[in-house]
């Protein structure tokens, strides 16, 4: 079957992609609702690795095509090794759930475990939610949750490569590789398709997927060419997935490898620092960053009536980005690896109170 997938739109966002689909412009005029919040009972909890009092299916896949009842006739709540529980659910009787549990359970995982479920599902449905052609899919909701759904077949001849490339999806769901309103070269990308950051940019050095513009993000990208399934097949080859099937590129190095899992375990999260102080009168002062991943620095400082401030941001001694601006508005820009940096503000003229906000994303 020859390498495709589509990414599927879910209010703005693309959101849920299928593993080699052969003929995506299918899937274009599929609409998908927003997701339910509210979680329907369980209809059996037979043979559970872990049995929880209250299992749960959650609405994930809500009005996706034209599947009536989204709530699987059984679903079942299995543990990883550390107790972090998650549903698989199925309409097809007597069919062995565990079998996929196993699968999801031994990934390389955390916490987000908990907010995936998992449908093993007949062709016809899998045709329904995924689209024809697709050997699985993935819906991630969109509102921050950070749930989803995956669709599988339960004829899936391969499918470990299935659960782990869609659970590659899962975790770009949950990861921040851009983020929301960051622009990096082609690339401008929703949340659940921008990969993850460090693993977005080692992958970049290896091969310049954003400086040669070999990627894309958005529902006109061709499915070979999309972020997030180099994301997922990355992942699922850290997995031990050996079956490469992103021709365009080649298999992850190790470097990559070892800044996705360093995504991971220690996921980057935009955030803002305010800095707030006194200057004087040609005086400086200086506030030094640790950043642990690429990150897009932008630095505004603002001043008082009278005082006229200079920014700078330095890297062991050396100007990375200099400031410009009015003086009584500064702005330092960059995007910078992880290290240690030092941002100063100097006073050109006059003294008093100062606000910098810096925004780390
Ligand atoms: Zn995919």
């Amino acid at each position: 079957m020859p390498p495709a997938c589509w990414a599927r739109r879910w209010g703005q966002a693309p959101l849920s992609r299928d593993r080699r689909l052969r003929r995506a412009a299918l899937l274009a005029g599929v609409a998908i609702t927003t997701p339910a919040a509210a979680t329907l009972p369980l209809a059996s909890a037979a043979r559970t690795l872990n049995p929880q009092p209250q299992p749960t299916w959650t609405a994930a896949a809500a009005a996706a095509a034209s599947i009536d009842d989204l709530t699987p006739a059984r679903v079942e709540r299995f543990a990883d090794k550390h107790g972090r529980t998650f549903a698989v659910g199925s309409d097809i009787a007597g069919i062995d759930l565990s079998r996929y549990a196993r699968i999801v359970a031994a990934t390389i995982h955390g916490d987000e475990i908990e907010r995936v479920q998992v449908l093993v599902a007949t062709d016809e449905q899998l045709v329904d939610l995924c689209g024809r052609g697709a050997a699985a899919c993935y819906y991630g909701a969109d509102d921050g949750s950070g749930w989803g759904q995956i669709n599988v077949a339960a004829s899936d001849r391969d499918i470990r490569h299935s659960l782990l490339h869609e659970y590659g999806h899962h975790l770009d769901n949950q990861l921040v590789g851009l983020g929301r309103g960051v622009r990096f070269g082609q690339l401008s990308c929703a949340v659940g398709a921008d990969g993850s950051r460090r693993w977005l940019f080692a992958r970049e050095r290896q091969s310049q997927i954003v400086a040669r513009r070999r990627v894309g993000c958005s529902a006109s990208t061709p499915w070979r060419r999309l972020l997030p399934e180099l994301f997922a097949e990355d992942y699922a080859y850290a997995n031990g997935i050996r079956e490469w099937e992103l021709r365009l590129f080649a298999p992850p190095r190790r470097a990559t490898l070892a800044a996705l899992r360093a995504d991971l375990a220690r996921p980057f999260r935009p955030r803002t620092v305010v800095w707030r102080g006194r200057v004087a009168a040609g005086g400086a002062l200086v506030r030094t960053l640790a950043l642990t991943a690429p990150t897009f620095l932008r630095a505004t400082a603002e001043a008082r009536r009278g005082l006229r401030l200079a920014l700078s941001l330095a890297r062991r001694g050396r100007r990375v980005a200099g400031a410009s601006g009015s003086g009584a508005s500064e702005r330092a820009a960059a995007l910078v690896p992880a290290g240690r940096y030092q941002l100063s503000l100097r006073s050109l003229g006059g003294s008093g109170a100062f606000r910098v906000r810096i925004e780390l994303r």
